[in-house]
């Protein structure tokens, strides 16, 4: 897979949850990963599901992404080696985080702190995926302000389009008072189901208002996919021959192929 011409940061962003930030993150990672990219995942969920997935340790008293956003420990110092794949680093969420939407309303920057942390370390990396979590409060907007790129992982079933005018203006808000280089540069279908009529009537929907951004790969349901965080593994080193995993690698490669066209 192509190396980026510069550093590529994505929040992997929607405020519905189950709609497979996560799954995206840890499997587009790894993928990059094993590639031979250097690649870093933050977990910004309180829930920990993408360090949980890595196979990264969160239990209390780790240092992780809630140490950083206080600006008690360098970014560096919560960095965990995912065993997936040497060149895939996490820093991992604990269940301290869910206190931080509320104990961030009050601190300087709030909404810089991430991005001011992730600029201290991004030079070392190819790619940088955030995962947020199921909400627009101040960590998806921390998430926001530290990237350039959002990937916004879309369900294909009922309502997958609800709350997605929100998610835009949201992000047209962080753009216009807080990161005006943010786009949102891509979108995956996720979960399709083939057999049925509505997931084909989702994704033609989505390509024809979105058009360029959606990638061409679309990510089946699967249960080898589902199967896999519970093994602290991707499904690309669970089940590598799986459906799911050579999607999740197409979807990769496009994403990297993306990124090599992109004017710096
Ligand atoms: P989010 O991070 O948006 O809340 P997740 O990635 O955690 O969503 O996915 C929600 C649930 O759906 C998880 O249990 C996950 O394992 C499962 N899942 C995600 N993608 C797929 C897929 N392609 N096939 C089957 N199950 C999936
Ligand atoms: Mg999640």
């Amino acid at each position: 897979m192509p190396r980026p011409r510069r550093r590529r940061i994505f929040a992997v962003a929607n405020q519905k949850g189950g709609v497979g930030k996560t799954t995206t993150t840890v499997n587009i990672a790894v993928a990059l990963a094993l590639a031979g990219l250097n690649v870093l995942v933050i977990d910004l969920d309180p829930q920990g599901n993408a360090s949980t997935a890595l196979g990264a340790e969160r239990k209390t008293g780790t240092p992780s992404v809630y140490d950083v956003l206080l600006g008690e420990i360098s970014p560096a110092e919560a960095i965990q080696t995912c065993p997936d794949a040497p060149r895939l680093g996490c820093i991992p969420a604990t269940i301290d985080l869910a206190g931080a939407e509320i104990e961030l309303v009050s601190m300087v920057a709030r909404e810089h702190r991430l991005r001011k942390a992730v600029q201290s370390i991004d030079r070392y990396y190819d790619y940088i995926f955030i995962d947020c979590p199921p909400s627009l409060g101040l960590l998806t907007v921390n998430a926001m302000v530290a990237t350039d790129e959002v990937l916004i992982p879309i369900q294909c079933e009922y309502y997958a389009l609800e709350g997605l005018g929100q998610l835009l203006r949201n992000i047209e808000l962080v753009k216009a008072h807080l990161n005006p280089d943010l786009n949102v540069s891509t979108i995956l279908l996720t979960m399709y189901d083939r057999r049925t009529k509505l997931a084909d009537q989702v994704a033609n929907e989505v390509r024809n208002h979105f058009a360029g951004k959606v990638l061409t790969t679309i990510i089946p349901r699967s249960v080898k996919v589902s199967e896999a965080p519970g093994y602290g593994q991707s499904v690309l080193t669970y089940d590598p021959g799986s459906r799911g995993a050579m999607s999740y690698l197409d979807a990769a490669r496009e994403v990297a192929e993306r990124g090599t066209r992109e004017t710096p």
